[in-house]
């Protein structure tokens, strides 16, 4: 998964496909909150001017942290939306962007920056001026690049970034007394290893080649997915004996163990590792760690994503997009988008692991979270906005007045309905719908509990 979305030799994201076809929008392969209104971005900036204003107002010190940031859009939003903040907007020391591709480097560059401006490089990473506020932006390929300080106050974003992690996928299965499938076949002389009663045991889900001449029907592709792309050139076959990672991931959460005991053989999960390096890393900025003590806990991070919000662990999950369909992930490597649904609770688990310092809220569902933000009324602002931008142009001869009039009211029309719709899409609570498949995660300082975030059940405090 890492290897057909981000690796050097071409993934989904790192060059694979072609240069006049793009991931995103209606001509990509799928659309994601921030392109489809502004307005997702917009309150995603004022989610953190509110935790800026609740947490002491501090003069500087603020850290921007987007990962994943693809075309820079939603950092775009943010920031203009900062903007009207000023004093928030001077206490903002730097601005980070995680990003694997370089491609969507460039791109988010040009939009934060200019088509114009250079980026240099660094140990660090590669650096700019962003155009409208004149801070300096860093991107780097990994979260770990950007030094943990723990006098920053880190603001801290994801969207539709975890559910691009690498997964592994296991399955429990029921070993035979006598056999000792947890070791190689050389160290199966060992007695001590020698099981005397039946035992679970977790087996992962491997990506093998499919045999040679496979068709979509020898492979049973399901009818969920399109046959648009060619046959699939892997499939998933269950590992013969344990694998380094069946013999410790899913031993590593209450939540697997329970589902071993209760479900037994046949048990699915899948678990993302890297999703818990970067949960952990967030945790670790906002409220400290053994290696980064922090002596006050401040900042916070909103994970926006797709997953069960119920605290199931996901499985089965892994899903080809190419064109706005589901698609084999197994074909054509590289060309596909892939993605995989992400374990809100596996996350909350991690960063709390991680850091005594902070509390997790949430998942809510991204409608619940939107409609708390304010999404209906900062829509009804722009349509009613609209009414000056799209005007008459002074240009027209006067014959023409009622003619250019009409054009302009059904500009003003077409675009009302426009903001209509998209907002409303992200709003959707139908099966399927965003509001409803997407949720929200909050980290913030550890405050007892005393206080909730807005969006999830609190309210602006001075
Ligand atoms: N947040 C954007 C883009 C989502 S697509 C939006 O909502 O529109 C996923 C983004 O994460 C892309 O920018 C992709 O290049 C980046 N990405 C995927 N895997 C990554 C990894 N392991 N490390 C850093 N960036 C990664």
């Amino acid at each position: 998964m890492r290897m057909c979305l981000t690796s050097d030799i071409g993934g989904y994201y790192s060059g694979a496909i072609p240069e006049d076809r793009d991931q995103f929008g209606l001509k990509g392969d799928f659309v994601t909150s921030p392109e489809i209104s502004q307005v997702f971005g917009e309150l995603i900036g004022i989610w953190f001017v509110a935790e800026w204003i609740a947490q002491g107002r501090p003069s500087r010190g603020v850290e921007l942290i987007e990962v994943g940031p693809g075309r820079g859009t939603l950092m775009n939003d943010i920031l203009r939306t900062i903007r009207s903040f000023p004093a928030m907007a001077d206490s903002i020391d730097a601005i980070y962007m995680v990003e694997a591709s370089r491609e969507l480097r460039a791109t988010q560059k040009n939009l934060l920056c200019g088509d114009d401006a250079p980026m240099t490089e660094s140990k660090v990473g590669y650096h700019s001026i962003c155009r409208n506020t004149s801070l300096p932006i860093v991107w780097t390929e990994t979260i770990k690049s950007i030094p943990i300080v723990p006098e920053k106050m880190p603001f801290i974003v994801a969207h539709e970034f975890f559910d691009a992690l690498p997964i592994h996928a296991f399955e429990c299965i029921e070993v035979p007394p006598n056999q000792d499938a947890a070791r190689s076949d050389a160290d199966k002389s060992s007695p001590s290893t020698r099981t005397t009663k039946p035992t679970l045991q977790w087996r992962e889900m491997l990506v093998s080649p499919t045999p040679p001449g496979s068709t979509h029907d020898s492979l049973r592709t399901p009818p969920s997915q399109s046959r648009e792309t060619p046959p699939p050139d892997f499939q998933l076959t269950l590992a013969q004996a344990a694998t380094r990672h069946s013999m410790y991931l899913p031993e590593s959460s209450p939540r697997y163990r329970a589902i071993k005991s209760r479900t037994g053989v046949g048990a699915l999960l899948e678990v993302c590792p890297d999703a818990a390096l970067y949960a952990s890393d967030f945790a670790a900025r906002i409220g400290g760690s053994a290696q980064h003590p922090k002596a006050k806990p401040s900042g916070a991070a909103l994970i926006l994503d797709y997953g069960p919000g119920d605290g199931t662990v996901p499985t089965n999950t892994l899903r080809g997009i190419r064109r706005h369909r589901r698609v084999s992930p197994f074909a054509e490597p590289g060309l596909t988008d892939l993605s995989a649904d992400v374990d809100f609770a596996a996350i909350a688990e991690a960063s709390m692991r991680a850091s005594e310092g902070i509390e997790v809220h949430g998942p809510v569902d991204q409608a619940a979270f939107l409609e708390a933000m304010g999404i209906r009324e900062r829509a009804e602002i722009l349509i009613k906005s609209l009414a000056g931008a799209v005007g008459n142009s002074p240009d027209s001869p006067a014959g023409d007045a009622t003619a250019v009039a009409d054009d302009a009211c059904d500009k003003r029309e077409a675009a009302a309905a426009d903001i209509e719709r998209a907002w409303k899409r992200l709003v959707d609570r139908g099966p399927g719908g965003m509001g409803k498949v997407y949720k929200a995660l909050a980290i913030l300082p550890e405050n007892d509990g005393r206080r909730r975030p807005v969006g999830f059940g609190g309210a602006v405090v001075a």
